[in-house]
Order: C-alpha cells, then sequence, then structure tokens
C-alpha cells in the first residue's frame, strides 16, 4: 500500500488534476495506492471569505460563491468533456447545501468555529470527489471514501485533535475490505466523537495523509506539492534556495512550525512514532528528487538545514522591578494566554528577570493585551510592573539544524550578517536543544534578511552585490559595460555575483529587484521613469537589497551631500566624485565616521589618479603601520597633456583648447589650470594619510597670468590666452633654457601641502611622464631612502570605470 497526498495548487486546474491521475495511475501498476487531496487551490480561503461575507451581512457573499462554483464546474467540463452529467447533478446538490448554509450565515448574521468546519469541508468534500469520479469515468479502478467516516476528533472545531485509536481503527477495517486499486480520500476534514463536522487546521491534509500512513504501517507517506521538497529556504523569497535532499524530522517539524508551509507541523508526529520517511514530491516535476524526512538523516552534515520565517508577529514586552525575584509572574503570563487559547510562538526571558518579552501571532494581540493588563491590574496599579507594550508589523527568522549544537560561532555569525546588513534585532530565542535559533524582526526586512543569511550559510562561496549608479556618461558607460562583459567572470572565479539594480542619468531613471538586464540597458533607460536624486536615494532604499551600494559617476556637489544618507542605510557609497572627500574636513569626518558606524564602506580611489590604485596603497601602508612622511605627485593628467604639448611652436591658447576638445580637461578648464583639481586631490591623499587639512590649508602658487585668474567666465578665460601668450611662452622659455620640462606638481610634506608648477630636470621621475600619466612617489618610515612609485595613466573613460569597478570588487571581497 501506498500513501501519498496532493495539494491545493496540485489539484488546482484541470491540468494539474491530470498529472495527479497519471501518477496514480502509474503507482497503481505496483500495489494499492490511497491519495489523499487538499481542496483545490484557493477554495479553503474563498469559503471562509463567503463565511465571513455572510456573517458581516455583506451580500457579496454571493459573488464569492458564483466564484466558487465555477471554479469547480469548469474544472469538471475539463476533465470530462465526454460526459459529466453524473459528477455534476451531485457536486450542483453539493453546492446547493453550500449555498443554503451561506444564507443560514448570513440570515442569523453569526459563524461559530462548529459552522465554519462545515463551511470549509466542502473545499475537500467536493475535490475528492471530483477526481475519484473522473478516474472512474476513465477505466480506473478507483473509489472516494468519506474521511469524515474514519477520523474522529474531540470537538475542538477548526483545529480538532485527533483520537487516534478509533481512527486507526476505522482505518484498518475499511481498508481490510476495500476492494479497489485507487482510493481518494478528502484530507483536512473529520468528524467527532459526536458526529459533528471537525477539521485539523488549515494546512491539515499533511496530517490526514500522516494519519492513514501511520495506521496502515506503509514504508514510506509521499507528500506531492508545488515546490521540489523542502528548501533550504522559502523558495519564493529567496531564488537561490534549494531543496534539502535529506532532513530529520526534527529538523523538518522545527522549519515548518518556524513557517517553511510545504509541511504542516503535526504532520510528523504519527509517521515520527514509527518511524515512516515522508517523502516530499512536486507534482509538477515528477521526476526531481525531492526532500526525504526521517529519523536518522542527520550524520555529519552542515550544521544549518534551513532557515524560516513567520509574518504577522507582536511582540509583547512585559517589565518592572516587581518582577525581579517574585515567582508566579511567568506562570500568571502564560496561564493568562493559555486561557484566551492564544499560542505563544516565541520567549525570551533577561536573566535580570527584569522583563519578559513573548511572540505571539498579529491577530491575538488585543484579546492578549487587554487579558494580560486585567491579570496584572493590581501590579500595574502599584508601578510594580509597566502596563504591557506591544510592538507590531514584525517576524520571526530561524535558523534551523540538528547539529548547530555542536558548532561554536552560529549565532554569532547570524547576528553579525543581519548587522552588517542593517537588520536591526528586536528579540532573540535559542531554544535549549539549539536546534532552532531565532530572532524577531521588522517585516520589512524580512526578504533581505533571508537572502543575506542564506548567502552566508549556504552560498558561503557566493557574494550578491547590488549596485545603483548614477551618471551614465561618458564614464558610468564604460563602467555597465564593464560589468555587463566580466560578470560571468567574476561569479565563476570570483564568486561575485555582481547585479545592476538601478540606473540613473541627469534625465530618467530605472530599477531592477533582481538586476537590470544589461544587453539594452540604453533602450530601458530612455524609457525610464523621470530622475531625482531623492527618489533614486528612496528607491534604494525601499528595495532593501543585501550588500547594496550607491556609485556616484558625477561631479555634482547635491549628489555629494546625499552620501550621508546611503551610508545611514548601510548602503556602501563608491564615488569618483571628488566633492565630498575634499570639502569641509569635518563633513569628510563625518562621513568615514558613518560609514564605520553602519558597516558601509566608503570608498573613493578613482578620485586621485583615476584607475591607478593610489589611495588603496596608501591606506595599506598605514594599515600595516608605516607612517607618510612625503608625498611628490604629479596629479593632474589635464596639465600633463597641456604641457607635453605646449612649446615655442604651439600656442598656449590652442592647446589648452585642443586638451578641452579630448576631453582631458573639466568643462571649464580654469578648474584643473588654476590648480584646484590638484589642490582637492592632494588635500585628498594628506587627509588619507592621517592629518586634518581643509583646502585653504594647501599652498597654491598660481601659474595663470593675473588676467587669466581674475576672468569670470570660460570664454573671458580663453580670451585671456590668447592675449597673455607671451606670458606662458616665458615659462616655457625658463624652462627650455634650464633644460628642464614643466610639470604641475603636488607635495605634501611635514604636514604641508602645496601645489605649483615646476620646472623639472632631465632624469627626474617625473621628466619622462607621457601623455595624461600620472605619478605618486610616497615616502615613508620604510620607504625612506627609495620612495614607492605608482605611475600610469591618470586619466580617461575606460582607466577611470575600472578604477571603479576595482573599488566594487573590494566590497565583494569584504
Ligand atoms: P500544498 O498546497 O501542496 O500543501 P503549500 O502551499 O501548503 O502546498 O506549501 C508549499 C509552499 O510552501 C511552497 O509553494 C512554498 O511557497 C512554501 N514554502 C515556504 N517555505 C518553504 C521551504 N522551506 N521549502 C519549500 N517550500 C516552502
Ligand atoms: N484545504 C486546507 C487548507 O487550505 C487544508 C490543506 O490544504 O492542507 O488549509
Ligand atoms: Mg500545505
Amino acid at each position: 500500500m501506498k500513501v501519498l497526498k496532493f495539494g491545493g495548487t496540485s489539484v488546482g486546474s484541470s491540468k494539474n488534476i491530470n498529472r495527479v491521475i497519471n501518477i496514480l495511475d502509474a503507482y497503481s501498476k505496483d500495489s494499492n495506492v490511497v491519495c489523499v487531496v487538499s481542496a483545490v487551490g484557493g477554495i479553503t480561503d474563498k469559503l471562509l471569505l463567503a463565511g465571513q461575507q455572510a456573517q458581516n451581512k455583506d451580500e457579496a457573499f454571493k459573488d464569492t460563491f458564483d466564484i466558487i462554483k465555477n471554479s469547480h464546474f469548469s474544472i469538471i467540463k475539463e476533465l470530462n468533456p465526454n460526459g459529466n452529467s453524473s459528477i455534476l447533478s451531485f457536486v450542483e446538490e453539493r453546492l446547493e447545501a453550500l449555498k443554503s448554509l451561506l444564507e443560514g450565515i448570513y440570515l442569523i448574521n453569526e459563524l461559530s468555529p462548529k459552522t465554519s468546519d462545515k463551511l470549509v469541508s466542502f473545499g475537500e468534500l467536493l475535490s475528492s470527489f471530483i477526481i475519484a469520479e473522473t478516474m472512474k469515468n476513465r477505466g480506473l479502478s478507483a473509489e472516494r471514501k468519506n474521511s469524515q467516516e474514519l477520523v474522529v476528533t474531540n470537538s475542538n472545531f477548526t483545529k480538532a485533535e485527533v483520537y487516534f485509536k478509533d481512527t486507526n481503527k476505522n482505518i484498518i477495517d475499511y481498508f481490510k475490505s476495500a476492494a479497489q486499486k485507487i482510493t481518494i480520500l478528502p484530507g483536512f476534514v473529520a468528524n467527532s466523537a459526536n458526529g459533528e463536522q471537525t477539521t485539523l487546521g488549515r494546512g491539515g491534509s499533511d496530517f490526514s495523509a500522516a494519519i492513514v500512513a501511520a495506521a496502515l504501517h506503509v514504508k514510506q507517506l509521499e507528500i506531492w506539492t508545488d515546490v521540489s521538497g523542502m528548501f533550504t529556504t522559502n523558495p519564493k523569497l529567496v531564488k537561490q534556495a534549494y531543496p534539502i535532499e535529506t532532513i530529520s524530522y526534527q529538523e523538518a517539524m522545527e522549519l515548518s512550525h518556524f513557517g517553511a508551509k510545504v509541511l504542516y507541523p503535526p504532520t510528523v508526529q504519527p509517521v515520527l512514532d514509527l518511524d515512516i520517511p515522508i517523502h516530499i514530491k512536486n507534482t509538477m516535476d515528477p521526476e526531481a528528487v525531492g526532500t526525504i524526512i526521517s529519523k536518522d538523516a542527520n550524520g555529519s552534515s552542515s550544521p544549518v538545514k534551513g532557515i524560516s520565517n513567520i509574518s504577522n508577529i507582536a511582540l509583547l514586552t512585559l517589565q518592572g522591578t516587581g518582577m525581579v525575584g517574585i515567582p508566579g509572574f511567568s506562570r500568571r503570563l502564560f496561564e493568562t494566554l493559555s486561557n484566551e487559547k492564544i499560542n505563544v510562538i516565541l520567549i525570551t526571558q533577561a536573566s535580570s528577570e527584569h522583563s519578559i518579552c513573548l511572540g505571539i501571532e498579529e491577530k491575538d494581540v488585543e484579546i492578549a493585551k487587554t487579558a494580560i493588563d486585567i491579570t496584572f491590574e493590581n501590579e500595574i496599579e502599584l508601578h510594580k510592573i509597566d502596563p504591557i507594550i506591544v510592538e507590531t508589523n514584525l517576524s520571526i527568522i530561524a535558523l534551523v539544524g540538528e547539529n548547530m549544537k555542536n558548532h561554536q560561532g552560529i549565532s554569532g555569525k547570524m547576528f553579525s550578517t543581519l548587522g552588517k546588513n542593517n537588520i536591526n534585532i528586536r528579540a532573540i530565542a535559542q531554544g535549549a536543544s539549539e536546534k532552532n535559533i531565532s530572532a524577531v524582526i521588522d517585516e520589512t526586512d524580512v526578504k533581505k534578511a533571508l537572502n543575506t543569511l542564506h548567502e552566508a550559510f549556504f552560498e558561503t562561496m557566493t557574494k550578491q552585490l547590488n549596485v545603483f549608479i548614477t551618471g551614465v556618461g561618458n564614464v558610468g558607460e564604460k563602467l555597465v559595460e564593464q560589468i555587463h562583459q566580466q560578470k560571468k567572470y567574476l561569479k565563476e572565479n570570483l564568486k561575485i555575483n555582481l547585479r545592476v539594480a538601478g540606473l540613473s542619468n541627469s534625465r530618467t531613471m530605472i530599477f531592477g529587484e533582481s538586476g537590470i538586464a544589461l544587453k539594452n540597458w540604453k533602450e530601458q533607460l530612455a524609457n525610464g521613469e523621470k530622475a531625482s536624486l531623492e527618489g533614486f536615494f528612496e528607491k534604494a532604499k525601499a528595495l532593501n537589497l543585501r550588500n547594496s551600494i550607491f556609485v556616484d559617476v558625477t561631479a555634482n556637489k547635491d549628489i555629494a551631500g546625499l552620501y550621508a544618507k546611503y551610508l545611514r542605510e548601510s548602503i556602501a557609497v563608491v564615488a569618483c566624485n571628488k566633492i565630498a572627500c575634499s570639502s569641509e574636513f569635518n563633513n569628510y569626518k563625518e562621513l568615514k565616521r558613518l560609514s564605520l558606524k553602519y558597516n558601509a564602506p566608503y570608498l573613493f580611489e578613482t578620485n586621485v589618479g583615476a584607475g591607478l590604485p593610489i589611495i588603496d596603497t596608501l591606506n595599506n601602508l598605514i594599515a600595516s603601520g608605516d607612517k607618510v612622511t612625503s608625498i611628490q605627485a604629479v596629479l593632474s593628467g589635464s596639465l600633463n597633456y597641456v604641457f607635453n604639448n605646449f612649446n615655442d611652436t604651439t600656442k598656449f591658447y590652442d592647446v589648452v583648447k585642443q586638451a578641452g576638445a579630448e576631453g582631458y580637461t573639466e568643462p571649464d578648464p580654469r578648474i584643473d589650470l588654476s590648480g584646484v583639481d590638484v589642490a582637492r586631490k592632494i588635500l585628498i591623499l594628506a587627509r588619507e594619510s592621517g592629518v586634518a587639512m581643509n583646502l585653504e590649508d594647501i599652498e597654491n602658487t598660481p601659474f595663470l597670468s593675473p588676467s587669466g585668474l581674475k576672468s569670470d567666465s570660460v570664454d573671458d578665460f580663453y580670451d585671456t590666452l590668447i592675449a597673455d601668450e607671451a606670458h606662458y611662452q616665458s615659462l616655457y622659455a625658463s624652462a627650455k633654457a634650464n633644460n628642464c620640462q614643466l610639470k604641475y606638481v603636488a607635495k605634501f610634506d611635514d604636514g604641508k601641502a602645496s601645489v605649483s608648477l615646476q620646472e623639472i630636470p632631465e632624469g627626474h621621475p617625473f621628466s619622462n611622464l607621457e601623455g595624461s600619466d600620472n605619478i605618486v612617489m610616497f615616502y615613508t618610515q620604510r620607504y625612506s631612502q627609495q620612495p614607492m612609485i605608482i605611475k600610469g595613466a591618470g586619466a580617461g573613460a575606460d582607466v577611470t570605470a575600472s578604477g571603479l569597478f576595482a573599488d566594487i570588487i573590494r566590497l565583494g571581497n569584504d
């Protein structure tokens, strides 16, 4: 004998019922089969809804009834196109009875638990009948047996308790004489010893199947559902979740108790007592291996087996000095809740006994609060304890695994993983058996928490990064292309799953919770919503994705002003925009502080020398205990370009114009030529070396002509370059006479910094700089004689983009 159970989705459409019939047909070739079925998917909810509506005098119950009726009728017709009158007439008669029941509820304005059970029982009674009759129509040896005649319970309506002795006897007796090969039983429904209709609780068809499997002592119970087994976590919330091949009863019970709804928790008990394994299978993919739940499925497997979550949780906190050392508080508290039939899901008590904290279902909050406040009325009046504190919109997430007790540091890893992603933990509970570590968090953080924990415990090798890029001009565009091109490489070689979750230019912006497809990103962006800086931030925050990174590829002051907001949400910031780092020292310091506090790195390698690893090298020197004594550098690709091309055969004006045209200078060339840009860079290096300094502290000796310095527009400025050609030629002539080249040099020495145009003699490390090359020489305590030198292209879209990319990858390796 084999026992199989098919859930609501599996019998939710004619297409799926056909799959079920095929599976049963194949199974019945080798042995007799018992098949327990749920109601047609969604019908139990609709029956309850109709009942509520009728009770509330809402005529809409009739529409709900029609929906219920029509879904059954269309399934019957689709399954039996060549004749369905006998099935239809029985179902019509049953539906009439249902309608009368609903009208009765409407009339008396009342829906008792007893009537509610009668009402929902229609679901399973109808589905089992339709399936059995369809099978008979197709010539299969099938019968439907009403399990209300087999399963006996007490009268605890909506979640009745089974009387196993009578139930087992009924089941054994029935199957002793059953002649058919396939028996279809409605799950979930039962009768009380007094003959009233009862049910076993929501999701209870699993339980019905387990009861039958245990009574018949079968070798294995099969639960067929719409997923390929019990997953490491809810597959609807975590794409990377995968089926667990084997799991112990205890673990399965914990997982399902904490929300893995694939199995209804009491299911395990009847089969557990008899060591009957449960096999979870997928109706939509019968070949998939599924999950085996059994007694000794554990062995030396990984300590954490799964992660589950329960939503709609409320936290109750009872606290007060009057609780300390006085016995009986907890007993009275639990008795109060038990009297109200309120289920306590989680308990934590501070060791000071000063407070006790309970997790219950949100729907029970009002009743719980009122009852507890009445129980402790006296103590509250005497200020020995405070009125109960209620928090709602919470969820419990739980790590489950029997082997966790043998491994240290699992809760540490759980909480630090959550902390790193800015997920606030409201309460923690760890069962003494250590099969389960639970945390209460905000409902809005659940998806992020499950994903980040899943990554930490089940995908230890891969890390997902979600980048939000603003500014997709020259450099930004290159960055997106580089990410697109390297995505596969990163996944395979660095185990980084890099996704672009947001993109914006000054006009439009787009988002993709599971990553924007980069193939046609430009088109998508062009059709995106209207861009806004705040809107971009709000969306990144609302998506609440783990390891989020905001990438600023602009030179925009307002965007730099938003970094603090991003960091406060634990969103890392990667910027080539120099404004924030070279702004007021206090602002720079504050960003560093926020970055530490919220565990969100702030990286800006491209602020100096584009893609050259200058800041990273400096940080590494300092982190390893070295001390910078002096920095000498050529840090402006633009000025290099200008002075490499300027001589007595060219005009200064033409060279500057050409530099602008080739994208080597800022749109306003004065920012480069006045030395401000270089001053900002040396300021950043000085600060990263540990010196508190502001832009005004940097000595800037200008080389521009006095009128060039005073010009108040870009056009004016260009005019002065023409007028003052002689001034610039004299700079060149002097250098030439001294056998030198002109270089714009930044220095940091003895806590002071300066920028100026210098004559550099032949043979000096700065003398051979080509094109837009940058060079930095670090003199430190360890590199005191020979400096550490970093040299290479210091400007250009490609290298700047790869510098940003390197910062992003750095976060992936964190
Ligand atoms: P059925 O109607 O077959 O009884 P349920 O809807 O009760 O099916 O349970 C299956 C669903 O449980 C899946 O579709 C999935 O969304 C959900 N689920 C939650 N957690 C898990 C988990 N850890 N593994 C598998 N499924 C899970
Ligand atoms: N139909 C019931 C429910 O939806 C029982 C079940 O499907 O397991 O809860
Ligand atoms: Mg179920």
